[in-house]
């Protein structure tokens, strides 16, 4: 069975003083949670934060991007061994935010998984439409052209190290929620086109939902049989929603 997860994507959010407190009001409640993995991805300046105040407790973290070379010049960038310098465990790759405004493109994408795995850091590829494209009917292609361009690269095989996350980019920060069919069609649309290469990747491999996901729409998506938790941003900023979320994976 896939054990669910449910991981915060703060983005560009945050001070020092936010996400101290941000992350006590989350350690206080999360006692209670059993069976559902906890994580948060922050901004950069911020993981010595998380690896300070994460220290003893089951909730992982990472960060929201990370560089495809490992050392060298690349001015501005960070590289996986310094996220795993900090503690981290998940690192996003491919956020739509990060397609569209970093001009981040699927090559970009797949050398970036290929660092992360070759430094047992997890990637949190993420993979979604937009709403013209949707309404194109173009989801199924577009997705399976996210996918197949980091199966490419890498392999079938480095899927199962890592997690997908479907987010349509047009309920992303929107409050437009994909309804718990619309999400498990495109689900189930990725785990059969990754078992066309493998099965056993494709039952085992995690995949989150994405895209404006909260207490009250959490459940009945990750109820759905191939939605295995949610990748959550501004909800995550709230220590109790980010928790009721969580509730509902367990
Ligand atoms: P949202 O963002 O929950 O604010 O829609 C999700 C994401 O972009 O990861």
């Amino acid at each position: 069975m896939r054990q669910p997860l449910v991981a915060g994507n703060w983005k560009m959010n945050g001070s020092k003083a936010f996400v101290a407190e941000l992350l006590m009001g989350i350690k206080a409640s999360s006692g209670g949670i059993q069976a559902t993995e906890l994580a948060v991805c922050a901004p950069f300046p911020y993981l010595y934060l998380l690896e300070e105040l994460l220290a003893g407790t089951p909730i992982r973290y990472g960060a929201q991007d990370v560089a495809f070379e490992n050392d060298g010049a690349f001015t501005g960038q960070v590289s996986v061994k310094m996220l795993k310098d900090f503690g981290c465990h998940y690192v996003i790759i491919g956020h739509s935010e990060r397609r569209q405004f970093n001009a981040e493109t699927d090559a970009m994408i797949a050398r970036k998984y290929a660092q992360a795995i070759a430094n047992e850091l997890t990637p949190i590829l993420c993979v979604g439409e937009s709403l013209t494209e949707r309404q194109q009917g173009q989801t199924e292609a577009i997705v399976a052209r996210h996918l197949d361009a980091v199966i490419e690269l890498n392999g079938v095989d480095a899927l199962a190290k890592g997690v997908i996350a479907y987010e349509p980019v047009w309920a992303i920060g929107t409050g437009l929620t994909a309804t718990p069919e619309q999400a498990q069609e495109v689900h189930a649309f990725l785990r059969t086109r990754i078992a066309a290469h493998s099965q056993p990747v494709a039952s085992q491999v995690r995949i989150l939902y994405g895209g404006s996901m909260k207490s009250n729409n959490a459940l009945e998506l990750i109820m759905q049989p191939d939605i295995d938790g949610g990748l959550i941003g501004g909800a995550s900023l709230k220590a109790d929603e980010f928790l009721a979320i969580c509730q509902a994976g367990d």
